[in-house]
């Protein structure tokens, strides 16, 4: 049994009818665990790591921007922000954005700058999980 992936981006399909066993992905109330035969469901999907298990075995490890998700059957369609395998991500634009984000981080709390220190800690998670995620060190 599998699961059929697509992942949506604003500007087009990144992912389309994947084979996989098994979808991990950070979901609304911690890490979610998707198998072949989930009820069905519609959630929002947070900022971190997605791992997608193949049927040989497999995983491909990919930086999740948040988003939604619907499980229709066995078919997954996630719609994200943005959604980056491993292997594209530029790690030295990462690390940049991780400078950025806790810089600015030092200067707003979020009582002073409530929007502001929401965009930037969402930064910060998307840095953070794409670092992760291109060194491989995702548990
Ligand atoms: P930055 O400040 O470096 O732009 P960001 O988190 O604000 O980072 P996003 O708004 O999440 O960037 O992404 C904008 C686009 O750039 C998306 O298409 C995303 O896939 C891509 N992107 C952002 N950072 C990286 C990265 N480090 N490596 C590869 N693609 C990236």
């Amino acid at each position: 049994m599998s699961l059929k992936v697509d992942v949506v981006e604003y500007d087009g399909l990144r992912i389309s009818g994947l084979e996989v066993t098994e979808i991990a992905l950070p979901g609304a109330d911690g890490q979610l665990g998707i198998l072949p035969a989930h009820i069905q469901m519609i959630s929002t999907v947070g900022i971190g790591p997605m791992r997608l298990t193949t049927p040989d075995g497999g995983v491909l490890l990919f930086s999740l921007a948040g988003g939604f998700l619907e499980i229709l059957g066995d078919n997954v369609r996630i719609l994200t922000e943005s959604c980056e395998a491993a292997a594209d991500i530029d790690v030295e634009r990462a690390e940049k954005a991780l400078k950025r984000a806790l810089a600015k981080l030092e200067t707003i709390t979020p009582i002073t700058h409530p929007e502001e220190h929401r965009v930037t800690t969402n930064a910060l998670k998307r840095a953070q999980t794409r670092l992760a995620v291109a060194s491989g060190k995702i548990v």
